[in-house]
């Protein structure tokens, strides 16, 4: 049996390490894809490693936002072609006749397959898709950027789309991480005044870097008291990523009327309180991590030059000590292991 690198998480709570797995064969309307970069963010490690809520297949390979060449196809394919170039997002497949999948929202589908989730990933020198639900990687882009937006950057123009913030519009967004940095540039790109949010000077220096007009260091100041007084009375809305340094105090980041929306798993709680709530006419919303409509558009985005992410990238082999420095916040942009050696 033909076997792969991969690295696979043994069983629910265990770390992910390196190993050798059977290497995939392709089912009906799958593809077999040699995966040259894949993404990699606390989103996939977070969602392999915790108690199993669907059925698994453990050894489990994680993560999302791999692309490479098709090398070989199952029955049924309609539409791909060896050679093709597909990515994996966090959706590898829905039901696509259900009320949510018909409204814009894959990822709540009760029948969803989630990659690196519930099937395998693409930490994986192979990776099977579902080409019914696979990106396609437009000719012409840059390999290590279309991994960072394949995961962070669908994440990002979804969770954007929630907040409703409008052009000339403020909107602050709080952690400048894998997510973060790719919605700064997508809502500066949409003609949305950005003020950015994080306790860490680099990450600040980069949300600037990524067209940011005010930056807010929550370490240093009273964040939202800041945020209020530079937008004449809060922002429109604002999007709290999983990297946001304080959740407690985010409604306050808001002007009556205004939306906040969470994306990820910010850490700490969020307290509502209920007279404010209403009294202020907020909105809070949970942003999904995004689908096909929103890897179309981050990946025309990036094939056309609007955006480009900043990446941090890591030879495959590497991938113990780039999964500890990204758990430790030393990761800069978006994280991308690469396997094309
Ligand atoms: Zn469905
Ligand atoms: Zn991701």
């Amino acid at each position: 049996m033909d076997t792969m690198r991969a690295v696979v998480v043994l069983a629910a709570g265990e770390r992910p390490r390196r190993g050798r797995v059977p290497a995939p064969v392709p089912g009906p309307h799958q593809a077999l894809v040699r995966v040259t970069r894949t993404a990699a963010c606390a989103s996939a490690v977070r969602a392999a490693a915790a108690r199993p809520e669907g059925p698994r297949a453990f050894p489990l390979v994680p993560g999302h936002g791999g692309h490479g060449p098709v090398v070989a196809l199952g029955p049924g394919v309609t539409g791909v072609r060896i050679g093709d170039e597909l990515g994996s997002t966090w959706v590898a497949s829905a039901c696509g006749t259900c009320a949510l999948c018909l409204t814009g929202h894959e990822s709540l589908c009760p029948a969803v397959a989630v990659t690196g989730v519930t099937v395998h990933g693409s930490w994986a020198d192979l990776m099977l898709v579902d080409t019914r639900y696979a990106a396609r990687v437009p000719g012409g882009c840059d390999p290590v950027a279309a991994a960072a937006v394949l995961s962070g950057g669908v994440s990002a123009v979804r969770a954007l789309r929630s907040t409703g913030a409008q052009a000339g519009q403020w909107l602050v967004v709080s952690g400048i991480g894998d997510v973060g940095h790719q919605a700064v540039q997508h809502a500066v790109a949409r003609g949305v005044r950005v003020v950015a949010v994080d306790d860490d000077e680099g990450r600040l220096a980069l949300a600037r870097k990524h067209g940011a007009e005010l930056t807010v260091n929550a370490a240093a100041q009273d964040a939202s008291r800041e945020v209020r007084t530079r937008t004449d009375g809060g922002a429109h809305a604002a999007l709290l990523t999983g990297a946001a340094p304080d959740v407690r105090d985010a409604l306050a980041l808001v002007r009556p009327g205004g939306t906040l929306t969470l994306t990820g798993v910010p850490a700490g709680t969020l307290p509502l309180g209920v007279p404010a709530l209403v009294g202020r006419g907020l909105t809070v919303r949970g942003a999904t991590p995004g689908d096909r409509r929103d890897a179309v558009e981050a990946l025309d985005l990036l094939a056309r030059g609007v955006v480009e992410p900043t990446v941090t990238v890591r030879p495959f082999d590497a991938v113990e000590s780039a999964l500890a420095d990204l758990e430790a916040g030393a990761v800069e942009g978006s994280l991308v292991l690469d396997l094309s050696d």
